[in-house]
């Protein structure tokens, strides 16, 4: 295939135990999906989770240095599961919908807070806030066939060794399979999208020079630096 401008390349994440890597398609992720998150920006508890996206080439591998970004002034880490898609699918019924996921992994929802909240005050999408270079930093998948599947188990990030954020996965209002199956109503599914389940109570602000360390149980961890 010719192409007028050089082709994007593929982006794609590390998998535990194999040299073949994960490509990525597409990233959504969960908003409000932990109760205690819900509460900390004082939104309504009744109001379901719900989607939003990222482009395939903001991912960031474990170690990476990502630099301060542009137009923010609070610059919030969110950890956060990650479910890699191994199987596509429409209208995926929450009992089968466990079957569709290839492995997991830690990522960051990196978010530029104040513009994310200026955005929502005047009605606008917040995709300014959410969707931005490099910020969606993300650690190795690890396969459903070496770790299962996390119903539950820690979850955290600390920051220059101070723990920010700390809970567990079975907080999550709407759990993996039934964020899978809700998602793939809106949309088709494909292998390499990648779902970011929501994050728990604990957010705030990173600056340069501040180091993160995520942490998900079975899932090892993601280290990712502010330059
Ligand atoms: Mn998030």
């Amino acid at each position: 295939m010719d192409y007028v401008v050089p082709a994007p390349p593929q982006p794609a994440l590390a998998v535990i135990g194999t040299q073949a890597r994960f490509p990525v398609h597409r990233i959504y992720c969960v908003g409000r999906n932990y109760l205690a998150h819900v509460r900390e920006f004082g939104n309504d508890e009744k109001n379901p989770p719900f989607f939003f996206a990222k482009a395939s080439d903001m991912i960031v591998e474990d170690g990476a240095r990502v630099p301060y970004p542009p137009l923010t002034n609070s610059y919030h880490h969110e950890v956060e599961l990650v479910a890699a898609i191994g199987k596509g699918g429409a209208n995926i019924p929450v009992e089968s919908a466990l079957g569709h996921v290839f492995g997991y992994a830690i990522g960051f929802d990196m978010t530029r807070r104040d513009v994310q909240q200026a955005a929502a005050k005047k009605g606008h999408p917040w995709e300014i806030g959410k969707s931005f270079d490099q910020s969606a930093p993300c650690g190795p998948v690890y396969p459903v066939a070496q770790v299962g599947h996390l119903q539950d188990g820690e979850i955290e990030i600390a920051v220059n060794g101070k723990v920010r954020q700390h809970s567990d996965l079975n907080q999550m209002i709407w759990d993996v399979p039934n964020i899978i199956s809700q998602l793939s109503q809106q949309v088709t599914l494909q292998p390499g999208d990648l779902i970011y389940t929501g994050t728990p109570e604990g957010v705030g602000p990173v600056v340069s020079g501040d180091v993160m360390v995520g942490r998900i149980a079975k899932l090892g961890e993601l280290t990712i630096e502010v330059a």
